[in-house]
């Protein structure tokens, strides 16, 4: 089918009480092996690709090739742009056809995080695509950025920094950390006072690393959308280097992507089945 706006997934996510992973892909085999996972859970999916990943290819070839390759599912797909860092990262993705888009002024000062968010949000919203922010910043490190902040998402800004940038979903800082060498402190307190107060669906960035049972509390805090970048990562770096190892003059190039399709699909699936099994084991008794 073809790709749906986030807000629609956001609905089915929120009448069925999951929350999405949203997975980060390189190239289109990781796509491909995501849309497999998704489709084998049962569930919608969102597939997402940071600026940083431009540098394989340009926006335009990454929406078509989604698009194409979501017409083979019946699954219904998102497809999302992940730490958009200026406005033209935003302009990019509208423009060639992503569904979503995030813009990252984190590291911003309050004010300036809501000036730099809502150009955003007006932009976006002119072709009806929904934008999520990002209050408090992450410590750890994003492809080539690193970051040293560590600022939690303060509960008291929350509400007026959603009704000021007129964002659709919220990026929270809650001890989160990108990437795998920091090691995540999760407060659910700060989770719990940010969902009493928050218009919008939450979202947690570094996903990868947390234990399931932290991220599964965090379903009646209003979060529904788990950014997982690194395991998807590995699984496939693995799956290539396996190969290698059991033949160093290995030439079948095809048969290796393969097994990295393969790999990436089966811990993508795991994943999204771990972080709802527990809404998932009722659904699964039913049929
Ligand atoms: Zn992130």
């Amino acid at each position: 089918m073809p790709l749906v706006n986030m807000n629609e997934l956001m609905a089915i996510a929120t009448k069925n009480n999951l929350m999405l992973p949203a997975y980060n892909s390189t190239d289109i085999q990781m796509t491909l092996g995501i849309m497999d996972a998704f489709q084998r859970a049962g569930m919608p999916g969102i597939i997402q690709i940071a600026p940083t990943n431009i540098k394989v290819t340009g926006y335009e070839y990454i929406a078509e090739t989604t698009k194409m390759a979501a017409k083979h599912y019946v699954t219904p797909f998102a497809l999302h742009l992940d730490h958009g860092k200026t406005l033209d990262d935003v302009r990019q993705a509208v423009q060639a056809g992503f569904t979503s888009v995030m813009i990252d002024g984190a590291a911003l000062p309050f004010e300036e995080n809501i000036r730099f968010s809502r150009e955003a949000v007006d932009f976006a919203h002119c072709y009806g695509v929904p934008v999520e922010a990002e209050l408090g910043a992450l410590k750890g490190k994003e492809d080539d950025h690193v970051s040293e902040a560590d600022c939690h998402t303060d509960p008291a800004q929350v509400e007026e920094f959603c009704e000021r940038t007129g964002c659709d979903s919220l990026a929270v800082s809650i001890g989160n950390v990108h990437g795998l060498e920091e090691k995540p402190k999760i407060d659910l307190g700060v989770l719990a006072e940010i969902s009493k107060v928050s218009p919008v669906p939450l979202v947690l960035h570094g996903g990868s690393g947390i234990p399931f049972e932290t991220l599964r509390a965090m379903r009646p805090y209003g979060m529904k959308k788990i950014n997982i970048a690194s395991d998807l990562r590995q699984a496939y770096i693995r799956a290539v280097a396996a190969r290698y190892e059991k033949n160093h003059n290995e030439a079948n190039l095809a048969s290796v992507l393969l097994d990295a399709r393969n790999a990436v699909s089966e811990m993508a699936y795991e994943l999204a089945i771990e972080i709802n099994k527990d809404v998932l084991i009722g659904k699964f008794s039913e049929q």
